[in-house]
């Protein structure tokens, strides 16, 4: 248990109207965790306190040679008014395994939970209320030690700031266009392909930005070694129905473990379908498009919960999944997921979490 200090703001801020647009991470609300790892001390110092910039020294090593995590979850209003969390414990989880590749001290995964609540709590006010909309979290750490060499850190700070974003597909779900990158790799196994990491993300600007200027919106890597197996879309995870069967890439490695790619395998399975988590190469994937077989491809994350993928383009074959629109297992997971996520479903698994308890 940590003992959280709460200083609440004396100067809050305008919080946004019902129905005004939210463009995903722009507003931040009025608080913010904060607690301090310093070595021989271990984590102390939590405490919520207003949303402020920080100050750093300019050697601080995460600018340098990026030794930082993060973590991306949503609080929701469920139908009964009550803010709920979607399965933070697995992002306690995953948090702690990105932490030990990255040689970042680990938080205990009941303080992490704790943590993510204490500033929902203060700040539940600004959990939007329109059907499909959140409060993002986004708990991060980063190496603060005032040094140039490189090794581990023996000072971090770890924070939980929070966003309201409205509805992901504000003018409903449209199937996304997905560049198949065989050129720049994202990730490698044995390297931090596997953790929630900026440098992951450094890494594939220019895949995204390369498949932007041909009228792609996402990118779907392939593996750094052979570039012929499928990994995983920008920031989500990547499905395929083929023939009645689900099939998405094994985890191995370089592929981030998605928490809401977990919950669409255990629907799967849970309504009959074969899942099959295998090695799949990109040849496999074309050759189901032509003989007709491959009937419904999405991705799976946070943000989006589901996005149906209606175009995928490799080399010189452009594959129109679908005619272009949303599949009925995707449209039923995506229901069923936001389903749980706002009370209108029994929540069987014990997914959800509520804040105030
Ligand atoms: C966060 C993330 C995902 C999706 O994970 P969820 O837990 O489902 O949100 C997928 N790929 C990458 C690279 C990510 O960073």
């Amino acid at each position: 248990m940590l003992d959280i200090r709460i200083e609440r703001t004396t100067n809050p801020k305008q919080k946004p109207q019902v129905g005004q647009p939210l463009p995903f991470g722009k507003i931040f609300t009025d608080h913010m965790f904060v607690m301090n790892y310093t070595d021989g001390k271990g984590w102390h110092d939590a405490r919520v306190i207003p949303y402020q910039k920080i100050a750093l020294d300019p050697s601080a090593m995460v600018f340098h040679y990026s030794q930082t995590m993060f973590e991306g979850l949503k609080a929701y209003l469920s139908e009964d008014g009550e803010p709920v969390l979607f399965r933070p414990d697995m992002n306690a989880k995953r948090a702690n395994r990105s932490n030990e590749r990255l040689c970042i001290p680990k938080i205990p995964e009941e303080d992490f939970v704790q943590a993510v609540k204490a500033v929902v709590q203060v700040d539940q006010d600004w959990i939007p209320k329109e059907i499909g909309t959140s409060l993002y979290i986004r708990p991060f750490i980063i190496a603060t030690d005032e040094f140039l060499g490189v090794k581990p850190s023996k000072t971090y700070l770890f924070m939980i700031i929070l966003s309201p974003s409205g509805v992901y597909y504000a003018n409903g779900m449209n199937p996304v266009a997905i560049w198949i990158e065989d050129d720049y790799v994202r990730a490698v196994r044995g390297g931090i392909g596997e953790a929630k990491t900026g440098g992951n993300y450094a890494a594939s600007l220019i895949g995204q930005v390369k498949a932007n200027q041909e009228q792609y919106e996402q990118v779907l890597w392939l593996d750094g070694i052979e570039r012929k197996y499928i990994e995983e879309v920008g920031s989500m995870n990547i499905f395929f129905k083929i023939d009645g069967k689900v099939m998405t890439p094994q985890l191995n490695g370089s592929i981030l473990p998605g928490i809401t790619r977990d919950s669409v395998i255990t629907l799967c399975k849970e309504w009959g379908y074969e899942v099959i988590e295998k090695r799949i190469s990109i040849d496999e994937i074309v050759e189901a498009y032509q003989s007709g077989k491959l009937e419904e491809v999405w991705g799976t994350g946070t943000a989006a919960v589901i996005s149906p993928v209606g175009k995928l383009r490799h080399e010189d074959e452009v594959m129109v999944i679908n005619e272009n629109k949303i599949g009925q297992l995707s449209q039923k997971l995506y229901d069923t997921v936001t389903g749980i996520q706002s009370g209108k479903i029994e929540d069987t698994h014990g997914w959800i979490q509520r804040v105030n308890d």
